[in-house]
């Protein structure tokens, strides 16, 4: 058996850490071995790696992926990058844009530059629905324009297009995957289910933007773990897979579940200014990683939800220390 070195940037954010502990985990995969590079912001964090801290098959690297000499040394002993390292919350982005540009655009060239160098296998490029904006009805196919509207999505947009670019010009193989909302354990209390959750939890009003009409689509983060991992494995080189298809819901249809679920009222519900330019609904069509890769995501949406409420109502010590770092609730 052959074993795939795979650098993960970004393995100790949310989707990032949940990725390398499925791989790595009882049930995950004897061929690769993983190093995570990752430059812990306020949003990453060691803790999300201790169950795989211990693993043979581990290694663990601080550092920025805007590092040129960091990124050549690591990417020349890996044969694929999986690229997760970003900004990405949406709300802080409104007001840093600077910060998103350095790492969502300039750090994924220099990791696509180090690729092309040194002979990577497969780059997967981790991105969002985010990048085709809004949309009313229907859902957005691969081939749609990219319309992104917030600095956060035009980042991602400008990464995937960059990425794309290595592929057309250079021929590396890029894969880029475009997937909705998450949710799960370990997602940093400053998005909108952790938010809600922990608030709840602590007898706190929660805000919902708006009237509550924007729409989302929301997936399980080992639904979206799987489907990344079946487009490494099994995906074509310079094709994009959008990924989703968990459930579409309202901000109010799902601040009203999450009510449900910690047994309080609409009393703890305060109606907040809306998102400057606050996209009205996301949805991708997930038909191209379904026919060509057999996706199908797993988790029921009530189920799931349920069992990350009871995780964050088990976890305080997870999470506490992180609202309580300096500006980390936006
Ligand atoms: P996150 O904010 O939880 O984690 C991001 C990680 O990247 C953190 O560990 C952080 O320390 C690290 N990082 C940030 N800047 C870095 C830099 N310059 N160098 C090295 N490391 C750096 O994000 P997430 O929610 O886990 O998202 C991961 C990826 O998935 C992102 O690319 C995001 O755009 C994409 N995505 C997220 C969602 C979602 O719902 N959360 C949906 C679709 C796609």
């Amino acid at each position: 058996m052959s074993v795939q070195a795979i650098l993960v940037t970004g393995g100790a954010g949310f989707i990032g850490s949940h990725y390398v502990r499925t791989l790595l985990g009882p049930h995950g995969a004897d061929d690769v071995r993983i190093t995570v590079l990752d430059k812990l912001t306020y949003a990453g964090s060691l803790t999300n790696l201790a169950a795989v801290r211990d693993s043979s098959r581990f290694h663990f690297v601080q550092g920025d992926i805007c590092d040129g000499q960091l990124v050549d040394e690591l990417v020349a002993r890996h044969d694929q990058v999986v690229h997760f390292a970003a900004e990405s919350h949406v709300d802080r982005s409104i007001r840093h844009a600077g910060d998103f540009v350095r790492t969502n655009v300039a750090g994924t060239q220099n990791l696509l530059e180090a690729a092309l160098r040194y002979g990577t296998d497969t780059f997967v490029q981790v991105s969002t629905d985010e990048v085709y904006g809004s949309i009313e009805a229907g859902s957005w196919p691969e081939t749609s324009p990219l319309s992104p509207n917030s600095p956060y999505s035009a980042t991602k947009a400008a990464g995937d297009l960059v990425a794309m670019a290595y592929y057309r010009t250079h021929g590396l193989d890029v894969r880029v995957t475009r997937c909705s909302n998450n949710y799960g354990p370990h997602q940093f209390p400053e998005k909108m289910i952790p938010l809600f959750v922990t608030r709840l939890l602590d007898g706190a009003k929660v805000p919902l933007y708006g009237d509550g009409g924007n729409v989302r689509d929301w997936l399980h983060v080992d639904d979206h773990v799987q489907g990344i991992e079946l487009v490494r494995r099994g995906g074509r080189a310079g094709q994009v897979y959008n990924i989703g298809g968990g459930a579409e819901l309202s901000n109010k249809e799902l601040t009203q579940l999450l009510l449900d679920v910690c047994g309080d009222g609409w009393d703890s519900v305060d109606y907040v200014a809306d998102r400057k330019g606050h996209d009205r609904r996301y949805s991708v069509d997930c038909t191209k990683i379904t026919r060509e890769l057999g996706y199908r995501p797993a988790r029921d949406f009530e189920t799931a939800l349920a069992a990350t409420v009871g995780w964050y109502r088990e976890n305080r010590a997870w999470w506490e220390p992180l609202r309580k770092r300096a500006g980390a609730i936006a």
